[in-house]
């Protein structure tokens, strides 16, 4: 762990990352990859110290309320989380300024700031996203090794359902010949029934590889899936975008279930949720 001097903290469309690199270790993790200028070792994660102060000062500028994000390019809530408290910090501000706020974690430490997220929640909005790609808990610890499984990820949405807290689900990476099964997508979709989510994001379905995050993953099929890595660069070559051969059939699965179920499905509709601070029940009579 260092401490990284921020200058900034908002991104043009209000995401802020209050660490840099992350320890959940999950084996297809695009946050490697070269393209983000990551020069320091992945794990040792960079703690930006100054990021509340930044957000105060960054929010006291803004005309007008607004969603503030985070997540995007790591795990917000990092066992580090537990004593340097730089999310919390950051959501006691946004509360205090009435602001909305969504996050994006594969951690039940989320839970230990329920009071704050139902504050926002009843001033403004607050939206827990919460990733899930395995059914099976085993390969859940192959895949996703040092952070909650997806059936502990399943216990915390409905934790939030109950607290009312507005959930989304991430059904991704999918990964060709590992978790691209009909069971698998079917388990995850029962889950987020069960959890009352308000919406899935799929980007397609398949996983991304590129330079940095490619190599870590190819690293981790020899040591987990011995023979896996001569079929990914048989089947896909030096593809950025790596479809399910499945990918069909799968995406039909998941678009029926959100039809069903009536809920938000795909990037578009999820994001423009995720984005706007009317409250869900405005937004969903939308769509
Ligand atoms: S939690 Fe996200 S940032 Fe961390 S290793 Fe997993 S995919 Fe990468």
């Amino acid at each position: 762990m260092h401490d990284i001097e921020a200058k900034s903290i908002l991104s043009p469309k209000n995401g802020m990352n209050l660490y840099r690199g992350c320890t959940h270790g999950c084996i297809y993790c695009d946050s490697r990859s070269e393209c983000y200028g990551m020069t320091e070792t992945f794990e040792d994660v960079g703690v930006k110290r100054n990021g509340p102060e930044l957000l105060e000062a960054a929010l006291k500028r803004k005309r007008s309320r607004c969603m503030i994000g985070t997540g995007a390019m790591t795990d917000p809530y990092l066992p580090i989380e537990k004593t340097e408290e730089l999310t919390r910090r950051c959501l006691e501000i946004i509360e205090r300024r009435g602001f909305g706020f969504s996050c994006i974690t594969k951690s039940d430490l989320v839970l230990r700031d329920l009071d704050l997220l139902q504050s926002i929640n009843s001033k403004a909005k607050a939206v827990v996203q919460m990733t899930l790609t395995t059914w099976d808990e085993e390969l859940c610890r192959i895949l996703e090794p040092n952070v909650a499984t997806t059936y502990r990820r399943f216990e915390v949405l409905k934790e939030l359902q109950k607290a009312g807290i507005p959930t989304v689900v991430w059904l991704t990476p999918i990964l060709p010949f590992i978790n691209d099964r009909p069971e698998n997508i079917k388990g995850l979709l029962e889950y987020c029934g069960e959890a009352g989510v308000k919406g899935i994001i799929t980007f397609g379905v398949g996983m991304t590889l590129r330079r940095g995050n490619r190599e870590y993953f190819y690293r981790k099929l020899d040591q987990h899936f011995p023979g896996l890595k001569q079929q990914y660069m048989r089947s896909f070559g030096s593809s950025y975008v790596i479809g399910s051969p499945k990918g069909k059939v799968l995406d039909k699965l998941i678009g029926d279930f959100c039809k069903q179920h009536k809920l938000l499905h795909g990037g578009g509709p999820v994001f423009a949720y995720l984005d706007s601070m009317e409250d869900d029940r405005q937004q969903l009579s939308l769509f």
